[in-house]
């Protein structure tokens, strides 16, 4: 029943009317019974005794406390204490069902001097209307009658009740309104938000306006930033799916047509089987490629783990410029190196040498024949920079922003291209070693890739 937010509202502001209500209404009866003008019979029964005694109090009958209390008790039909100012009962002319009054000097003292109707205790609790005089100067006479019960209650139901229930209940009445309006004003940008979260549900982008208390504004910045987020990510994911069906599509229906051939028997000369088992060879190869740079950016986007060490990046760089001579070479290019000594880097060598190898890889692919490559590496202050420079054909200035993209490959290259996730893998590898990894143009002509590893602070 109370699962929605303003109902819980509603409830807690009922339940705080309610105790301030029942608050309120035992405050005032406590004050109420605490008042001696509601004892104004009881009071002026004291009064009158205590007046019409005074002039007595030096009369020698008052010696024979036990007898003078018993004779105000009776005349008066009240109760008569004779007292020491200490507090030590003389006489009392309780009766046998009357537990002893407590009276302490202070307060003694203090009733005498005011002489005003003041309340007593008796020692079981019982509450006593009392009023004391001196006689003399060690002793106090005390008049006193109980408490009357059904003053107070009449006078509450008779004089106070109606016009207590009647401003409670319009109390209720008005703070119930109020509650509703409160509880609508607090719960409606939560409102919002769940509306925009169910339009987000079925892919629909919708805003959150800015506005309410500070805390609701905050939810709507988060809500509307994770909104952007999901349907960022949603839209990725579509691109993913449509690329990778895309992407093998091609090599899928190369091997189909292939493989159809050969069971048609339309290849008939052995060299031709051959060729053709090859070609099916190929593109199987191609398509697991991709299958597995596709696992490999999947692992490396969803955070997989990193082995950083301590790695000398020289020894590193020198053993990839080997390893690349050999391509180079056969692809008849100019294979030229400038590699310093370098501090340590903390890096996972084995992802360091696979970004680097695919820079390298793609320098030897797409440089021509007759064409110069340069690898270089020094370190600044900050960093270490690894350049790998060719003199290519260059990436056209519109399409440079987007060679880091999944399966981004550059139109003019486009029969040497391979799958356009080598430099998605690298990137990722780079920014997960806290580095920098950026591509310039080279004049007249060519291609530079700038890879930054920062010294020290990487993780
Ligand atoms: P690929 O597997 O196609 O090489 P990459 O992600 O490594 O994928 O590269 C993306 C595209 O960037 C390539 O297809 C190519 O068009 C372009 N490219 C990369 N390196 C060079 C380079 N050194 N010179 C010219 N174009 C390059």
């Amino acid at each position: 029943m109370f699962d929605s937010l303003r109902s819980r509202l509603l409830l807690s502001y009922g339940i705080l009317i309610a105790f301030l209500v029942i608050l309120i209404g035992f405050g005032s009866f406590s004050t109420l019974l605490k008042n001696p003008q509601l004892y104004e019979a009881a009071a002026q029964q004291l009064r009158t005794a205590q007046q019409d005694l005074r002039p007595r109090y030096t009369l020698t009958d008052l010696v024979d406390y036990d007898k003078t209390v018993d004779r105000i008790a009776k005349k008066y039909g009240v109760r008569a204490i004779i007292s020491a100012y200490d507090g030590d009962i003389v006489a009392d002319s309780g009766l046998p069902e009357d537990t002893d009054i407590k009276l302490y000097a202070v307060k003694l003292d203090r009733m005498a001097a005011r002489n005003e109707v003041a309340f007593i205790r008796d020692r079981s609790n019982g509450i006593w209307l009392a009023l004391a005089d001196q006689i003399d100067p060690d002793t106090v006479l005390i008049l006193a009658v109980r408490r009357p019960r059904l003053g107070v209650v009449t006078f509450f139901t008779s004089e106070l009740l109606r016009p207590f229930l009647l401003s409670g209940l319009a109390g209720l009445v008005i703070a119930v309104l109020l509650a509703l309006l409160l509880s609508r004003w607090i719960s409606a940008p939560v409102r919002k938000i769940e509306s925009a979260a169910h339009s987000l549900a079925a892919g629909q982008r919708q805003l959150i306006p800015l506005e309410g208390p500070r805390e609701m504004k905050d939810l709507a910045v988060s809500f509307n930033r994770m909104s952007d987020q999901v349907l960022l990510a949603r839209q990725a994911q579509q691109e993913l799916v449509a690329n990778v069906s895309h992407e093998l599509k091609t090599p899928l229906t190369s091997i189909q047509g292939f493989s159809q051939a050969v069971i048609d028997g339309v290849i008939q000369s052995s060299p031709d089987l051959d060729r053709t088992i090859r070609l099916i060879h190929t593109e199987a190869n191609r398509m697991s490629r991709l299958v597995q740079d596709l696992v490999v950016l999947a692992r490396l986007e969803a955070g997989q783990e990193f082995h950083f060490e301590r790695v000398d990046a020289r020894p590193l760089l020198m053993h990839l410029f080997e390893k690349f001579q050999l391509p180079a070479v056969r692809a008849g290019l100019t294979f030229t190196t400038d590699i310093v000594d370098l501090p340590p880097i903390r890096a996972d060598g084995d992802r360091l040498a696979q970004v680097i190898s695919n820079l390298l890889d793609n320098a030897v692919k797409y440089t021509p024949s007759g064409g110069t490559i340069h690898f270089s590496a020094h370190a600044d202050s900050s960093a270490v920079e690894i350049r790998i420079a060719d003199d290519g054909p260059g990436i056209p200035p519109e399409e440079a922003g987007h060679i880091f993209d999944r399966f981004y490959r550059v139109d003019s290259t486009r029969e040497k291209s391979g799958s356009g996730l080598g430099l998605a893998i690298s990137r990722q590898i780079v920014l997960a070693h806290g580095g920098e990894l950026r591509y310039e143009p080279v004049l007249p002509h060519g291609s530079a890739f700038i890879l930054r590893l920062p010294l020290g602070n990487s993780r």
